[in-house]
């Protein structure tokens, strides 16, 4: 829409912008209710990794327009990219068909796959598209149910997944989702999977405390596999850090040792690294940090750098094989998306893969993690913040009513938010989960930015814990 035309000034021009949203408009996640009554933030362009709206304001973009820019808004490889692409094609079904920067960018995904985990087994060797991280996993589950059909095994249709987790809002990532508020209302559309504790240890489900516990919720999860896996076709996990579940972050070796339970009662392993992928966690992938290779590997929101929609399913050789056969076998893989393969996104993701080269995006990290955490310590002393977690460039702040009992704020009281909008008057934009402030800024945010952030987040907290209300 254009601004500032005709006889319309530009308040009225914004006047009927928020007018226009609260008519027509549906936010996911939001209660509309409210959110017609509050004023809304309509942005209107960015740069690096602020966002300004349409009265002019700027703000830090603290959750990386959620979690899904690394580079900055406006990059200019990733724009000039797509602007190259644009004068060639910018649609062309995969259907039936290929198209260069889908292809350029598989081969260069699995390059990096496959430095990544150098020497490691399985090998990931395959790629499938789609167009967000639900669908990415749908592709994941469907994948894996199929191939069991076609080893011979077909009572292996079940999935292992994990309390707290979240795979996406599809109705099958919902079935292996373990988010309760997200998820409850549509139990009885969903599929039964078998749900082992998560390693949430600051609240751990078993009542036990790590390290001492010796991982004991990674035996419970052997012993469901030991009772179930002739049924179950793959365990699906976020790799160490179950974003959307709270930002939980996992005792070391509960990673290494999913995969160890998955090798040895042969079942397939899942790593949804739809929010850890692309160099959140402080390495490329979380699961480098295990040195773990999962047999499918979901990628999604930082690929684009937030620019297209986009998603892959990596796979290796086994799997895929057992989908060759003859076209009357119907061994076929039948599925697939209007978008697939998109040439547009597939070209921002490749500009996107040079920007990591070129910039040294990974090797910068480490100072930026290291005052992450120095400022994370700051916040653990505030008398209403009972944990902090991080792991790279993602951090959670769990705030509670009542430190020594871990009294949460009930949930109605929105604390999180509460906090949100403190910030919000900072200039700094952030999405909490619950109770749990989420920081995951762009991977490009400078040194001097992050410490700002903090210290924001800091005096927002203490401003929405101490006065109660705002
Ligand atoms: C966000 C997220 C998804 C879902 O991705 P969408 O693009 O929102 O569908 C799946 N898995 C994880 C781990 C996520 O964080």
């Amino acid at each position: 829409m254009s601004m500032n035309t005709g006889s319309m000034s530009y308040r009225d021009e914004i006047k009927h912008l928020v007018d226009a949203d609260r008519e027509y408009l549906w936010h996911p996640f939001t209660q509309m209710k409210e959110w017609r009554e509050e004023d809304p933030v309509i942005i209107s362009e960015g740069r690096d990794c602020f966002v300004k709206d349409v009265r002019g304001r700027w703000y830090l973009d603290a959750v990386s327009s959620l979690w899904v820019n690394i580079h900055g808004h406006r990059k200019k490889e990733v724009d000039e990219a797509i602007q190259g692409q644009l004068g060639k094609i910018a649609h062309t079904t995969f259907l039936g068909l290929g198209n260069i920067p889908a292809i350029r960018l598989a081969e260069r995904l699995l390059s990096l796959t496959g430095r990544a985990f150098t020497g490691l087994e399985p090998r990931l060797s395959k790629v499938f598209y789609s167009d967000n991280g639900s669908t990415a996993v749908e592709v994941a589950l469907k994948m894996a149910f199929q191939y069991w059909m076609h080893r011979g095994m077909p009572e292996k249709r079940s999935f292992l997944s994990l309390t707290n987790a979240y795979h996406g809002d599809t109705l099958g990532a919902v079935s292996v989702g373990g988010v309760d508020i997200f998820h409850h209302t549509f139990a009885p559309l969903l599929f039964p999977t078998f749900k082992a504790p998560a390693p949430y240890c600051y609240r751990c489900p078993l009542r036990k405390s790590c390290p001492e516990c010796s991982l004991a919720c990674l035996k419970e999860m052997e012993e469901m596999l030991e009772r179930h896996s002739p049924e179950i076709a793959a365990v699906i996990i976020e790799p160490l850090v179950q974003a959307a579940g709270g930002m939980i972050i996992w005792p070391e070796g509960y990673l290494r040792g999913v995969r160890e339970l998955c090798t040895r009662y042969n079942v397939l392993m899942i790593a949804d690294e739809v929010a850890t992928g692309f160099g959140r966690t402080g390495q490329m992938f979380a699961c480098e940090h295990e040195q773990v290779v999962p047999d499918l590997l979901c990628l999604s929101k930082g690929i684009t750098n937030g620019y297209l929609p986009l998603a892959v399913t990596l796979t290796t050789d086994t799997v895929y094989n057992a989908f060759l056969g003859e076209f009357r076998e119907l061994k076929t893989f039948f599925h697939g998306h209007s978008y697939t393969g998109n040439p547009l996104a597939c070209s921002a993701a490749l500009a996107c893969l040079d920007v990591f080269e070129k910039e040294q995006t990974l090797g910068h990290l480490p100072p930026k993690i290291a005052l992450l955490q120095e400022k994370l310590a700051e916040i653990a002393t505030l008398p209403h913040v009972g944990d902090v977690r991080n792991k790279g460039l993602m951090a959670g702040i769990e705030l509670v009513r009542e430190r020594d009992s871990k009294e949460p704020y009930p949930w109605e009281e929105k604390m999180g938010w509460k906090v949100a909008y403190a910030a919000r008057q900072y200039g700094i934009l952030l999405r909490p989960l619950g109770n749990v402030l989420v920081i995951m800024p762009p991977l490009s945010l400078s040194g001097e930015n992050l410490g700002l952030l903090m210290d924001f987040v800091k005096t927002s907290i203490i401003t929405a814990t101490e006065n109660g209300s705002l």
